[in-house]
């Protein structure tokens, strides 16, 4: 991190854990209408605050700006479905050149990724996460909201490797009696191509999903099945506060990680800000409200940055940690909202 860049002590919250990283939604509607997240029946088919609402791209940058300088050296691109914001390789291009962020990632559910490989690849993007949560066409259809072909996804993720993109991560979330089966479908698909699967545990985000602990599948079990048939070696955290579980497959066909937030809460080494397309602040993915931040940008990088400052000393959040304890918050953002 550059000296320069902090004039001040990096701010730590409450709880003694430094802003870190971001993860900045650019869009709240999506082309999808998984379950899990935006069900068909709960949100309508045109959802979307008109474009006016969202922040600018000058916003965005200074919005941007201020967070490197608290210390936030990771800023992920969501949604929404983030491919669905105009000229978002323009908009990308404007952040990978801002000093202190080392690293610039988007989450995607693949279906547009064809389109855009090549622009977001020249822009300055460096890693992409697709959201994957079946090969089966019928079934990926299906919890896809019946909006998505996995043909096109696959077609993405194509597109951006030959446009360079190594290491890539697809994300499946698991559901029990829903997609488990397609847990080992996926890590014989890449197992051995350099790209990491990453299963992650149904969570109770939002208010709308129909949350059951009974369809979550604890990563330890899953870890197990698939042990049982690719033996696995637990491997170190790449850092502090990293989300996944990384096992590598003993074979050396690559890794596969696990996201445990409900079986197993890391709170304590959360160091995520989460930003809505409308300028919202949560510092939470299960905080009910949100902090307007677009007036506090108009101020400038600098009164902004000190705000913020603030506003993350002020932060105690550990919902994972107090889920279903008498007192744990029961309103919740919604995901689409915040971008997971
Ligand atoms: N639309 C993009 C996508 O799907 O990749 C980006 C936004 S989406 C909200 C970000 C991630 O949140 C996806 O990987 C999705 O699977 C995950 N997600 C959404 N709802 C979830 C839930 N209830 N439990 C676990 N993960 C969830
Ligand atoms: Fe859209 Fe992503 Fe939510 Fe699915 S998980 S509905 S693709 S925002
Ligand atoms: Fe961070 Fe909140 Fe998730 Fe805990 S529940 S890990 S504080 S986002």
């Amino acid at each position: 991190m550059n000296a320069a860049l902090q004039p001040r002590a990096v701010p730590l919250d409450r709880l003694g854990r430094p802003l870190q990283d971001l993860r900045l939604s650019v869009i709240e509607a999506c082309n999808f209408r998984c379950g899990y997240c935006m069900p068909a029946d709960r949100v309508p088919e045109d959802y979307g605050l008109d474009a006016a609402a969202r922040l600018s791209f000058d916003e965005i940058e200074t919005l941007v700006r201020g967070f490197a300088r608290l210390g936030m050296q990771k800023l992920r691109i969501t949604g929404g479905e983030p491919l669905l914001r105009k000229d978002l390789p323009a908009l990308i291009a404007r952040l990978a050149t801002i000093p202190g962020i080392e690293d610039l990632a988007l989450t995607t559910n693949g279906t547009l990724l064809a389109r855009h490989a090549r622009a977001l690849r020249a822009a300055g993007l460096r890693r992409i996460t697709v959201s994957l949560d079946a090969l089966d066409p019928a079934l990926f259809r299906e919890l896809s909201g019946g909006r998505g072909r996995v043909e096109d996804v696959l077609e993405g993720v194509a597109a951006a490797e030959a446009a360079g993109f190594e290491r890539m991560k697809f994300n499946c979330v698991v559901q029990r009696g829903v997609n488990e089966d397609q847990a080992p479908v996926l890590l014989e698909r890449f197992r051995g191509t350099g790209h990491i699967v990453r299963f992650i545990e149904f969570m109770d985000v939002g208010t709308c999903n129909g949350w059951d602990r009974a369809r979550v599948v604890p990563s330890a079990e899953l870890r197990d099945r698939i042990h049982a048939r690719w033996p696995l070696r637990a491997l170190e955290a790449n850092y502090r506060g990293e989300v996944a579980t990384r096992y590598a497959f003993a074979d050396g066909a690559g890794e596969v990680g696990f996201v445990s937030s409900v079986s197993d809460p890391f709170c304590g080494d959360c160091h995520r800000a989460r930003v809505s397309a409308d300028g919202q602040l949560f510092t939470c993915l299960f905080a009910a409200d949100g902090t307007p931040l677009r007036p506090l940008l108009a101020q400038g990088e600098t009164a902004f940055a000190e705000r913020l400052g603030e506003l993350w000393r002020g932060r105690a959040d550990r919902y994972s940690e107090l889920r279903g304890r008498a007192g744990a918050p029961r309103k919740h953002v919604e995901m689409f909202l915040i971008g997971g």
